[in-house]
């Protein structure tokens, strides 16, 4: 069965003293409670290491929030998916739209990107999602479905089963603008066709597709509400335990 799973993203916030004491507090508001969903930090590559040996990863899994597109080499400034695994992330977020849209990331480095975190045994939650000008050209659909096939759809059916999605309309990213539950619902429910039509039920059901986009502790619970909504990427709120935790606590 497909998992629940509130992801936070951290971006480039917290230097990595005040990233160790935000990734405690969230170990300690966790410690003896008992939640009904996966939980994970994407945190910058710096404070992996020391994030993930200062937490109980059995609880808080640890992602990166991006990989390159190599595995090793002349590539000054880049982070490898084998680094990234070998300080004890088990998650990678990768297509995330501010780096599509900031760091020319294209479909076809994402696949590579995909390819290197499963093959180095990270759990890659890959964002998809279209610009406001595509929704409003009605064209929000064959967005998402070509960003998923272009990426993703080289994969085996057993690779594609360690991928989670992450459905994230450009144009809710840090605005206050979230989808309605009934966009998302809409949203998520297409792309479970999508894999359904290249994978079958069996994958289309077992994956977790998860909404980001200025989700907060208002509007989880009716988000996590919808049958085909797993989970949360989230921004914002996830820099604060107090808002953090009752996204968690949403399911
Ligand atoms: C994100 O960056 O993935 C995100 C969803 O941000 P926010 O929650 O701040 O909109």
């Amino acid at each position: 069965m497909r998992k629940n799973i509130v992801a936070g993203n951290w971006k480039m916030n917290n230097n990595l003293q005040e990233g160790i004491a935000l990734a405690k507090e969230l170990n300690a508001a966790l410690a003896g409670k008992t939640v009904n969903c996966d939980v994970v930090i994407g945190t910058p590559f710096i404070h992996l290491a020391s994030v993930a040996s200062a937490i109980d990863t059995g609880k808080i899994g640890v992602a990166a929030q991006n990989c390159a597109d190599k595995a090793s080499g002349a590539y000054t400034g880049e982070v490898s998916a084998e680094m990234v695994a070998s300080t004890g992330a088990k998650y990678v977020i990768l297509g995330h739209s501010e780096r599509r849209a900031y760091y020319g990331e294209n479909p076809e480095m994402l696949k590579e990107k995909t390819l290197l975190a499963l093959a180095n045994g990270l759990t890659p939650i890959f964002c998809i999602g279209e610009m406001l000008e595509e929704r409003e050209a009605g064209e929000h659909f064959n967005i998402v479905k070509w960003q998923i096939e272009e990426s993703l759809f080289d994969l085996s059916a057993k690779e594609f089963g360690k991928i989670v999605l992450a459905y994230e309309p450009v144009w809710a990213i840090g605005t206050g603008k979230t989808a309605t539950a009934d966009q998302a619902q809409e949203m998520h429910a297409f792309i479970r066709d999508v894999l359904d039509g290249k994978y079958g039920k069996d994958v289309s059901d077992n994956t977790s597709i998860l909404y980001g986009g200025s989700a907060n502790a208002a509007n989880a619970k009716e988000l996590f509400s919808k049958p085909d909504v797993d989970g949360g990427l989230i921004g914002g709120a996830s820099l604060g335990v107090d808002r953090f935790m009752p996204i968690i606590e949403a399911f």
